[in-house]
């Protein structure tokens, strides 16, 4: 049994190694700077680099780098050894502050989203001393933002950062205005779950849809799949277990808080979920999980499919992004609270969470919005593509009570105005979870739902974080200017429940009428990524990025091309697998199968067989469907190519949504069919079945 408190955090240097290896001065000063954001001094910085460095060497590391996450969704990393040369031709271990605190990558082959046209190539990657240094592979990692020459983020972090700071502000506002004197900072708190497919290695070398595009993009349904859920918080089996155990070793060695593990729905489906942390870290955490899972799969005989969607039909993977709002001394600002001081500025919270979703839906809609994710959001697992929230029936009951100044007649008989005397202390499980809201209140914190697996938690919390920052600004400033400030604040409740009730639904979202009830209610219902991402370019967008100073307009700018140009690319390279599948891989298969039939009923012809029915009907509907193959070969490769007329970017994903995922779909169909024709021996890759009871 291994000593699980010794081993957690040990590649990191935290906090106690810190205090350790640190002189107390600088241990005082680089605290100071990783709690009010401070400028770091070069020669403190030195001295931190030296400690960190020994430890790091200490623990057999050779390198540093400075890692980062640019707009590619994934981390990069750049490894520099410690060594420098010493005067008698040997070396010694270095490592200084400037290489510390800055670096200076070729930000040139990363996406730029045109910033690189009109900026110097040159990037620079700036300490987040927030999150701690680790040590994965022998390299000492340093966690970095990343940003071009001239200051224009470039990565992930930054907004986030910024959209942390942005809420923080706004958010202390509102405590003082309740009489909190005491709080310094407001942060927001994440635990993201993440979902994952494990299939066997060899199994997915021989699927290059698999290898190329993370999906299947053919297969025939197998005759079972997930009906009977007897997947779902199964037993692991010996070798999942096994993976997951070391995964999680892994995990902990970096201080990364993986706590929860279970079998999901779908068969091969599996989830982790972390305790929850610090918006930032629990991202760098997330991006550390998945690069983990894909890994240490692979040291497992294993793959580890993260995409959305790897099997049609079957459950695809998201990740649930639980989020809430919480002081600098842990208090959580989403828990309801026992005394009525407490609920009401609960209930403003909550409130403004719910004009936030309402007002942002369209932007939190983009922040999910990729082309693995189009195959999950209103398909019969996911939630639907229209954002809503759910209060649950208590929390609702009150909400209503307190828009109309009735008396809650709820479960407790109490009455109540809010601020002055009585609210009820709502017990936090009153009503049953409800799984198919996109989000959802679950008793002190919001669950985000819509995320995709392979997403980084970046994107969706820095509009969650400016959407209640901008919500909290504008409550902020009417009650500052309020005469009364209970008068004020029971006012400012009614209204924005009046004004925004029309988001909150605690039906089931999976249903067809919830989309009909959805469109009366005029709430945005953007199917697709085509459909959603020109919010973000949207005016509306830009005034209240710019505003909080989360993005520049230029900024948005440039990731809204990137977006573009992502989700055409990722289609392009769809289409190009599924038209090198066909020619090099599924022509040949139905060729040699109908020519082994067609020798077959040669040879019975010739010695005169009474009976050559199935040899003849199989062989004409192998062979009408392989022209019908030829067909929809030929228009997904029109298609492919027509691509290239078009220069402006919607107007090409457009055209990508339409016209080549159409073509795409529709030679995927008679693939299919001809998968359950041929025989098993001529078809030339695994099959779903083969590849979801691949791991026993
Ligand atoms: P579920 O029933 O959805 O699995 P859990 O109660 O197990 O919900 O929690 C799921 C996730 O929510 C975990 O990662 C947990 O750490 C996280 N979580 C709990 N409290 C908070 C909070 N205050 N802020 C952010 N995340 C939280
Ligand atoms: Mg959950």
């Amino acid at each position: 049994m291994k000593d699980i408190p010794n081993l957690f955090g040990s590649m990191v240097f935290n906090d106690t190694v810190m205090q350790s290896r640190l002189p107390k001065d600088t241990y005082k000063a680089l605290k100071k700077t990783i709690a009010q954001g401070t400028h770091l001094e070069l020669d403190i910085a030195n001295v931190v680099a030296n400690a960190m460095k020994n430890w790091a060497v200490e623990k057999g590391a050779t390198h540093f780098t400075h890692w980062f996450q640019p707009m590619t969704g994934i981390t990069a990393e750049k490894h520099d050894s410690f060594i420098t040369p010493a005067k008698d031709g040997r070396v010694i271990m270095e490592f200084s502050g400037k290489e510390l605190v800055r670096g200076e990558p070729d930000a040139s082959s990363f996406p730029s989203g045109g910033l690189r046209a009109t900026f110097e190539a040159r990037g620079y990657t700036v300490w987040d001393t927030t999150s701690y240094a680790f040590i994965k592979d022998g390299t000492l990692c340093i966690p970095t933002a990343f940003c071009s020459y001239s200051g224009e983020a470039l990565d992930k972090k930054t907004p986030l950062l910024r959209s942390m700071e942005a809420l923080d502000k706004q958010a202390l506002r509102i405590l003082r205005l309740f009489g909190n004197t005491e709080v310094r900072r407001v942060i927001t708190t994440v635990g993201p779950e993440q979902e994952y497919f494990l299939i066997d290695k060899e199994v997915y070398l021989k699927r290059s849809d698999l290898v190329y595009t993370g999906r299947t993009l053919f297969g025939a349904r197998p005759p079972k799949g997930q009906e009977l859920e007897d997947h779902y918080f199964g037993s692991l089996k010996p070798r999942v277990a096994a993976f997951m155990r070391h995964l999680e070793e892994e995990l902990w060695k970096l201080g990364v808080l993986a706590k929860t593990k279970h079998n999901e729905v779908a068969p091969a489906q599996h989830e982790l979920a972390p305790v929850f942390s610090t918006t930032n870290i629990a991202t760098d955490h997330n991006q550390l999980t998945m690069e983990l899972l894909k890994s240490i799969a692979n040291q497992h005989g294993l793959a580890c499919l993260l995409h959305e969607k790897p099997f049609a039909g079957v459950n695809g993977s998201g990740k649930h992004n639980n989020w809430s709002i919480s002081t600098d001394a842990g208090t959580n600002l989403l828990e309801p609270g026992e005394t009525p001081y407490e609920n009401a500025q609960f209930l403003l919270f909550l409130v403004a969470i719910v004009k936030a979703v309402d007002e942002y839906q369209d932007l939190l809609r983009v922040s999910v919005a990729g082309a693995g994710n189009d195959h999950r959001l209103g398909a019969n697992e996911a939630p639907p593509a229209i954002v809503s929230v759910f209060l649950g029936d208590e929390l609702t009951e009150i909400l209503e009570a307190i828009e109309t100044g009735a008396a809650y007649q709820g479960r407790q008989k109490l009455e109540m105005e809010i601020g002055a005397t009585v609210l009820p202390h709502f017990p936090k499980d009153t009503t049953d979870r409800n799984r198919t809201s996109p989000f959802a209140f679950t008793g002190n914190k919001f669950e985000f739902r819509m995320l995709g697996s392979t997403f980084s938690i970046a994107g969706p919390n820095i509009v969650l974080n400016t959407a209640v920052a901008e919500v909290l600004r504008k409550f902020a400033d009417t009650l500052e200017r309020a005469e009364n400030f209970k008068e004020g604040l029971t006012a400012l409740i009614q209204q924005t429940i009046r004004e925004h009730k029309r988001i909150i639904f605690n039906g089931n979202n999976y249903a067809a009428e919830w989309v009909q009830e959805a469109a009366r209610r005029g709430l945005s219902n953007l199917k697709t990524t085509v459909e959603a991402l020109p919010a973000f370019a949207a005016p509306k967008s830009v005034e209240v990025f710019t505003r909080h100073q989360v993005f520049t307009e230029t900024e948005i700018h440039a990731r809204y091309e990137i977006l573009l140009e992502g989700y055409c690319k990722t289609l392009h390279i769809e289409a190009l697998a599924m038209a090198d599948m066909v020619k090099k891989e599924i022509i040949p298969a139905c060729v040699g199968y109908q020519a082994e039939l067609a020798q077959l009923l040669c040879h019975k012809k010739a010695c005169g067989a009474y009976d050559c029915t199935l040899e003849e009907h199989l062989l004409g509907k192998i062979s009408t469907l392989s022209l019908c193959l030829l067909k929809k070969l030929e228009l997904l490769e029109t298609a492919a190519l027509e691509t290239k007329s078009e220069s402006d970017a919607l107007n090409l994903a457009k055209f990508y949504r339409g016209s080549v995922f159409g073509a795409m779909s529709e030679l995927r169909l008679v693939v299919d069919e001809l998968e359950t024709l041929i025989a098993k021996k001529h078809w030339p890759f695994p099959t779903y079945a083969d590849i979801l009871y691949s791991v026993n």
